[in-house]
């Protein structure tokens, strides 16, 4: 269990404990102690310093607003995140300008537009370009995408099973393993649910949260059964646990089309 809490203006007072909660009630338990990524700072620093010894990351003073302005996104990552390159290749005297602006700078890896292919255990073969992407944010906060690779490696995931709106997060996971020299695990991405209106399901769409669904008179097995059925685990009446669908589960079988959700069919 890895709980990623990098992001320190997003973490609030009681939020992991009651996702573990949400988990424990729906019958998940998990091998070990929590992991926390917060905790796990010196590790993450070590393979920033261990990319910058090798040339590999050069630093960026560019704002939000200046990589959207000057981006433009063929396909895959969005406009905003998909970064031009305008730091790559400045000169001693224009890093000491930006710097004289006192705002400190993020640091991205070289990724030379590489092209990166692989193989999706459910999706089949995916391929994407890698844009030089942020590695350690300028706050100083070590960026998600190298976080999860050196944990990935470290806490030996084998098999990254999440969903397909990461898919494009991948390649850049897949080079920072080389650049690194970490063993890569394999990956499924799997469809997401959606609400009525086929956006991501989220509060705006109602009664979506365990706590919600509790307070409608639905238990936390009946949810459990909602799952199970959007991944073609169980019939219609059945109240499976999770042992139950651990000896179903086969990855060839889960849905490729996203589920969409409406009150009418969570009973
Ligand atoms: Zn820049």
């Amino acid at each position: 269990m890895r709980v990623e809490d990098l992001d320190r203006s997003r973490v609030r007072p009681g939020m992991e404990e009651a996702q573990l909660t949400d988990l424990r009630a729906i019958g998940l338990d998990w091998d070990g102690p929590v992991v926390r990524q917060s905790e796990r700072m010196k590790l993450y620093e070590e393979a920033i310093a261990g990319l910058d010894d090798d040339g590999l990351l050069y630093p960026c003073y560019c704002t939000r607003a200046e990589i959207r302005a000057a981006a433009s996104a063929p396909h895959g990552i969005s406009a905003a995140d998909r970064y031009p390159g305008t730091c790559r290749e400045l000169t001693a005297k224009e890093r000491i300008e930006r710097e004289a602006s006192g705002r400190p700078p993020a640091l991205r890896v070289r990724a030379e537009n590489i092209r990166i292919a692989f193989e999706d255990r459910l999706l089949g073969r995916y391929e994407g370009e890698v844009d030089d992407f942020v590695v350690r944010r300028n706050d100083g906060a070590p960026a998600y995408q190298l976080a999860v690779v050196v944990d990935d490696f470290a806490q030996e995931v084998g098999e990254v099973v999440r969903g397909a709106d990461l898919l494009d997060s991948t390649p850049r996971q897949i080079l920072l393993s080389r650049l690194l020299e970490l063993h890569s695990p394999r990956y499924a991405h799997v469809p997401l649910v959606l609400g009525p209106d086929r956006r991501r399901l989220a509060k705006r769409h109602g009664a979506v949260t365990l706590a919600d669904r509790n307070a409608l008179g639905e238990s936390p097995r009946e949810v459990l059964a909602w799952m199970a059925r959007s991944l073609g685990l169980a019939a219609p009446s059945e109240r499976p646990v999770p042992a139950d669908l651990l000896v179903r589960f086969d990855s060839v079988r889960l849905p490729v089309e996203p589920t969409v959700w409406s009150p009418e069919t969570a009973a």
